[in-house]
């Protein structure tokens, strides 16, 4: 979500005559797009906030812009007092402040932020920033702003404000722009992407979103993330298996193993839910790779509940395990009112275990693709090597001296580890060379 925000802030910049430099000192204008998830997040936030006073010192004219959710929706206040020399706020996915400051349109640039007019100024159609332009391979497209789910330990609806989709022919306008630019695959993004439309009678479902665009020339893959166990739908699944553009894959969290633990933490599901969903979106989708996220060290996790994780992770073999420390964030549920009891060493145990457990899981599934045919797309060379995925997100490599970026390519692989394939291009062609097929055949 920060990286679409950051890139939107450049289209934006540039589209006032702003160039981008790789100099800090040397910027009139700096944007620091920050995140709090964890407090980990927060502390770098105000370490680079703080690399920038001499900044600001030794050069006053330069313009220092805080976004993202250290800012939040209302939290200006508190931060002017301890960083008075931030030039302007901006809440999170929103350029309108700061671009109205550099317009001297003061006025408007508060009213900006108490509305959150977003992008309105840009009308979907979206330059990408010139660094990126001809090159950027894979694109995000927020689709639904904040969230109203509220998970106790979750900071996210108090900085992203609530949920708010936007109109699907601004999506459809952005995707269009995108891909007259080069971009090959889409990405939708959402806190509960599937809760797309929702709050919107005259909006399609993410489902009839997909549908649209799908229909767009010249792109070749979409994907959307973050599902949430109980707003995915059948309608939904049964859209991305039959939909060729749309890749088998989906990202959506469990956060824990135990129905306790899942119900102090409201998500609203058990454990045994996430089991029959993980069942249903295997018998709906082929083939598809599902990724999680985990939180351990959860207020009051007792060893045996921290086992029924990983006990979900050994039995279900997902493809990709997110995982995180429980870190209290200040205002949430969950640091008002349950005691952070798990202790830090205790809490790496934990993690360092389910990294190992779920190392393993990941390289049998690799190793599962050794020999086989499978189309990449490419993005761009690093290091010598072209470096693309797979339709199931697997990072792929290929040594190669033609130019593959933005082409879609069968790849044999030749060599597999946990976290990435080696392969090389061509040979025989894919053996299933579209998802239809597939879906015949199983
Ligand atoms: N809206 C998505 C993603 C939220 S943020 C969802 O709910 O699934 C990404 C991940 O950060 C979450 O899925 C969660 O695993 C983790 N996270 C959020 N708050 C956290 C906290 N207080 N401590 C540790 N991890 C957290």
């Amino acid at each position: 979500m920060n990286v679409a925000d950051s890139q939107r802030v450049s289209s934006a910049l540039e589209r006032l005559g702003y160039e981008s430099t790789r100099v800090v000192e040397e910027a009139d204008v700096i944007v620091l797009n920050t995140c709090v998830v964890r407090q980990s997040a927060e502390d770098k936030a105000y370490g680079r906030l703080t690399s920038l006073q001499p900044i600001k010192k030794n050069r006053p004219g330069t313009v220092i812009n805080l976004m993202g959710c250290l800012v939040g929706v209302k939290n200006t206040e508190v931060l002017q007092k301890r960083f008075p020399y931030v030039d302007v706020f901006s809440p999170p996915s929103d350029p309108a402040p700061l671009i109205h400051f550099l317009t001297q349109e003061e006025t408007r640039a508060e009213e900006a932020l108490r509305t959150g007019e977003r992008f309105a100024f840009m009308d979907g159609d979206l330059p990408l920033p010139v660094h990126e332009r001809g090159k950027l391979v894979s694109a995000f497209i927020p689709v639904v702003y904040g969230c109203s789910h509220a998970c106790t330990y979750c900071i996210i609806p108090y900085r992203r404000g609530v949920e708010q989709s936007r109109p699907p022919e601004e999506i459809l306008r952005e995707a269009g722009s995108l891909v007259a630019q080069g971009v090959k695959e889409i990405t939708l993004l959402g806190q509960i992407v599937d809760r797309y439309g929702v709050d919107n009678p005259d909006f399609p479902t993410l489902a009839g979103l997909l549908r649209r665009l799908n229909e767009i020339d010249g792109l070749e893959r979409i994907r959307f993330l973050t599902s949430h166990p109980n707003w995915i739908t059948d309608e939904l699944l049964e859209t991305a298996a039959e939909l060729p553009k749309v890749m088998p894959h989906i990202e959506v969290p469990s956060q824990a193993g135990d129905s306790e633990v899942l119900a102090n933490m409201r998500r609203g599901y058990t454990n045994e839910d996430y089991y029959r969903l993980v069942e249903c979106i295997r018998s709906k989708i082929a083939g598809v790779s599902i990724a999680t996220d985990i939180i351990v060290g959860f207020p009051g996790e007792s060893e045996a509940q921290f086992m029924g994780t990983y006990h979900q992770l050994q039995d279900l073999r997902l493809d990709v395990v997110h995982l995180a420390r429980y870190s209290p964030r200040t205002g949430t549920v969950s640091e008002r009112r349950m005691p952070d009891d798990v202790p830090e060493h205790e809490k790496w145990r934990r993690f360092r275990l389910l990294e190992e457990l779920q190392e393993g899981i990941a390289a049998e599934i690799s190793a599962g693709y050794l020999g086989r045919t499978v189309r990449v797309l490419f993005e761009e060379k690093r290091k010598g090597r072209w470096q693309g995925r797979t339709e199931t997100n697997k990072l792929v490599f290929v040594e190669s001296d033609v130019n593959l970026r933005g082409q879609v390519r069968p790849v044999k692989i030749s060599w597999t580890g946990p976290w990435s394939m080696l392969g090389s291009i061509g040979g025989a062609p894919p053996l299933l060379p579209n998802r239809e097929e597939q879906l015949v055949l199983s």
